[in-house]
């Protein structure tokens, strides 16, 4: 039965696609009127439920009468590539395509519906520019527990592009751990050892807007003939395709065409694809074939290799206790601690000043500072302190020390300025005093900073601290 349909089907389409799509379908068993037939994958049954569904539906029914019933029976492999292959049966009814009763479709291959639009008579000989980053590679990329699965399947996949189950290669994290960097080295990683394949790496960004300008000048089927001619397919922050359906549309496809034919896609995105907003199923299931690996925020350790591979490449001696300082300080983002450490460098060397621990707090308080906003408090306290030289607890004690007392009551004038607390609740956490007592510290700090020369240096130099 599916040979006469299979002579059927390859007088209907073109040659190209029949070889793609047909020649690796296996007729598994056919009972009352249903053939079962096996097919390599889900995406290649998703293709031909597709695409093929008419003539499909037509040569079943020739063979096999009004009730013919096709049943799909899809050879997977597990995500993790040990080849423990499982089937999954999918009755074709459940689906659109064979559902209905009657076939209406003009049988003739020069039907566009039944051609498979993505074959590409005679592939022009383009050369095409990688857009890698050598800078960003496998090197400099320092391991540890937050981003070894990414790492690992990032050079499994450079070492045999296309020929694992990592495909597509989905890298997802938060900002600044990595992605961009990651997708570069796998990249320039590629190109190092197979020189003769196409590589280009793309921002989503860009893919979106190189895909508006193809519409727009009416060749959107050369951009599309472009992609699918690459080997190696990179594109970072694909959250961007968010909402974009047409860009999503052509995507699919180029993917699916990139996929089937054993070439490989390599994708970034801030989120896993559970969480991705705006992003049609199809492509969401597409991203789940082949491994999503997390970059998570890096551990101490890694934090202080980061740090030491840029001071060493940048020929930087800084201290052990500067550098930990740093790493301890900021968790959340590769790209803040380079900045701080490269800001280090800069103030110190600028104002010819020695890395000093305070230096290094004050600069590593701005880039947190940065991301938290609201100067807290308990903030301002520390800073008052700090530079009155004395500790936390003596500024909120009782006594009546005229440089204490001025101390607390420039803690309670910035507590008014920088935050939005209450007078009651500033008092009660610089010392459990009451509102009026800041109102009155409020009042002083005023009245001496426009008469004392010397204090009016006090308010200055916090002032700046607590805004650097
Ligand atoms: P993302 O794309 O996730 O926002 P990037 O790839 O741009 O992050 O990384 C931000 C910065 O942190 C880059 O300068 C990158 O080189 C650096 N970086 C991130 N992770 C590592 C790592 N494991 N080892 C060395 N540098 C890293
Ligand atoms: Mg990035």
């Amino acid at each position: 039965v599916w040979n006469n349909c299979l002579l059927f089907i390859k007088d209907n389409i073109q040659p190209q696609a029949y070889k793609t799509w047909f020649e690796p379908i296996v007729a598994v068993k056919l009972s009352d009127k249903a053939l079962s037939i096996q097919v390599p994958s889900k995406f290649f049954y998703e293709w031909l439920e597709e695409h093929y569904v008419k003539i499909l539906k037509v040569s079943l029914t020739k063979e096999l009468g009004e009730n013919a019933k096709l049943v799909y029976i899809i050879k997977m492999e597990n995500t993790y590539g040990n080849k423990q292959p499982f089937t999954e049966k999918i009755p074709s009814s459940n689906r659109s395509g064979l559902k209905s009763q009657d076939v209406d479709i003009p049988l003739n291959n020069k039907n566009p519906e039944l051609r498979n639009p993505f074959v590409i008579p005679g592939i022009r000989n383009v050369k095409i520019e990688s857009q890698l980053n050598p800078n960003y590679s496998f090197d400099n990329f320092l391991e540890g527990d937050s981003n070894r699965l990414a790492r690992s399947a990032g050079l499994a996949v450079a070492a045999k592009p296309g020929g694992t189950s990592f495909n597509p290669l989905l890298i997802f994290g938060g900002v600044g751990l990595g992605k961009t960097h990651l997708a570069h080295a796998i990249g320039v990683d590629i190109k190092d050892k197979y020189p003769e394949k196409t590589v280009l790496y793309i921002s989503a960004e860009k893919f979106t807007q190189q895909y508006i300008d193809s519409v727009k000048k009416n060749n959107r089927n050369d951009f599309i003939h472009f992609y699918q001619i690459i080997d190696v397919l990179i594109i970072d922050d694909v959250q961007f395709l968010s909402g974009k359906t047409g860009t999503q549309d052509v995507f699919f496809h180029i993917f699916n065409h990139l996929h089937q034919n054993g070439k490989q896609v390599i994708l970034t995105s801030d989120k896993a694809p559970v969480d991705m907003q705006d992003i049609e199923q199809r492509l969401l299931s597409r991203f789940k074939w082949g491994l999503s690996a997390e970059l998570q925020n890096p551990d101490f350790e890694t934090r202080v290799s980061i740090l030491k591979n840029k001071l060493y490449r940048d020929g930087v001696e800084m201290p052990e206790d500067i550098i930990e300082y740093v790493a301890k300080n900021i968790k959340t983002n590769v790209r803040e601690l380079e900045g701080a450490i490269i800001s280090l460098i800069a103030q110190s060397s600028f104002n010819k000043k020695e890395i000093t621990i305070d230096l290094a707090r004050l600069i590593v308080e701005k880039f947190v500072k940065n991301t938290k906003r609201e100067v807290s408090i308990d903030y301002i306290q520390k800073v008052v302190s700090d530079y009155f030289q004395m500790d936390i607890d003596t500024l909120q004690s009782k006594t009546r020390k005229r440089h204490i007392v001025q101390a607390r009551q420039l803690a309670m004038f910035f507590a008014k300025k920088f935050t939005k607390a209450s007078l009651a609740s500033i008092g009660s956490q610089i010392g459990k005093r009451d509102h009026a007592t800041v109102l009155h510290a409020c009042k002083t700090v005023d009245n001496l900073s426009s008469t004392d020369k010397q204090f009016r240096k006090y308010v200055e130099d916090i002032s700046k601290k607590l805004t650097v």
